[in-house]
C-alpha cells in the first residue's frame, strides 16, 4: 500500500503507521525520525535542520525534498510506502506529485488523523520515545507506560522526552501545523484520495484504512 498520513503532531501518525507496516510489509517513512537521526548524528543535514526542530519550526522544502526523493528510490519501498509526517505544505505536495509521476507510482489514500486540540496537548506532554534510533518506539507515560526506570520495552534504551515537547516548541509545532499543513487537507480532498479519521483508537484507525484501501 501506499498512504500518506495528514495530522497535527500526537495525532497518531507514527503509531499508525507501525501498525500498518506490520500488516503487508509497506515501510514507514518519517522525515522527523530521518531529520532526527541526522541531528544526532551531526551530519549536514542535521546540522541545518538542529535550530528549525528545536524552535517547532519546519526544515525547508528543498532539504526535505532531497531527503524524500533518495529515500523513495531506494529498493524496499517497491512492498510500498507510509509516509508519517510528509508532505507538510503545498510546495512539499506539489513536489512529490512530481516526484511519484516520475516514478511512475501513485498514492491510493491519503489519511487524514482528526484528533481535538486537547488530546493533542495531553498526548504530547506525557509522550515518551526511545532514545535508540533504530527503535524510537513511541511511550505514553499514562496509557503505554516505558519500564519503570524509564527504558524501551523492546530494546532497553532510555525512553525519553522529546526536546521539541516542551510546552513553548508544542505550542510552535500546533500553529505552524495549522499554517502550513491544514491547507493539504483541502489539497488532497480536490485530488480525490482524502479519507478523514477522527477515531481515537489506532487499532481502529488500521481497520478503516484497510477498508479504504480495499
Ligand atoms: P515530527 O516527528 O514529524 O513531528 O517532526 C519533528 C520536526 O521535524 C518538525 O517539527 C519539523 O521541524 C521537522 N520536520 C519533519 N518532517 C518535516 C517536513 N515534511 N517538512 C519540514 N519539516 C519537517
Amino acid at each position: 500500500m501506499r498512504i500518506v498520513l495528514l495530522g497535527a503532531p500526537g495525532a497518531g501518525k507514527g503509531t499508525v503507521a507501525k501498525l500498518l507496516t506490520d500488516y503487508d510489509g509497506s515501510v514507514q517513512i518519517s522525515t522527523g525520525d530521518i531529520l532526527r537521526n541526522a541531528v544526532k548524528a551531526k551530519t549536514k543535514l542535521g546540522l541545518e535542520a538542529q535550530g528549525y526542530m528545536e524552535r517547532g519550526e519546519l526544515v525547508p522544502d528543498k532539504l526535505i525534498m532531497d531527503i524524500m526523493e533518495a529515500r523513495l528510490r531506494e529498493p524496499d519501498c517497491g512492498e510500498g510506502f507510509i509516509l508519517d509526517g510528509f508532505p507538510r505544505t503545498i510546495p512539499q505536495a506539489e513536489a512529490l506529485r512530481e516526484l511519484l509521476k516520475k516514478l511512475s507510482l501513485k498514492v491510493d489514500v491519503v489519511v487524514n488523523l482528526d484528533v481535538p486540540k486537547e488530546v493533542i496537548l495531553d498526548r504530547l506532554t506525557t509522550r515518551r520515545t526511545c532514545s535508540n534510533p533504530d527503535c524510537q518506539e513511541i511511550y505514553n507515560i499514562k496509557s503505554k507506560p516505558p519500564t519503570p526506570d524509564g527504558k524501551c520495552i523492546k530494546c532497553g534504551s532510555p525512553a525519553v522526552q522529546r526536546a521539541d515537547e516542551t510546552v513553548e516548541a508544542i505550542t510552535k509545532r500546533l500553529e505552524t501545523y495549522n499554517e502550513k499543513t491544514t491547507p493539504l487537507i483541502d489539497f488532497y480532498r480536490k485530488e480525490g484520495l482524502l479519507k478523514s479519521i477522527s477515531s481515537l483508537s489506532s487499532e481502529e484507525i488500521v481497520s478503516q484504512i484497510k477498508v479504504a484501501i480495499k
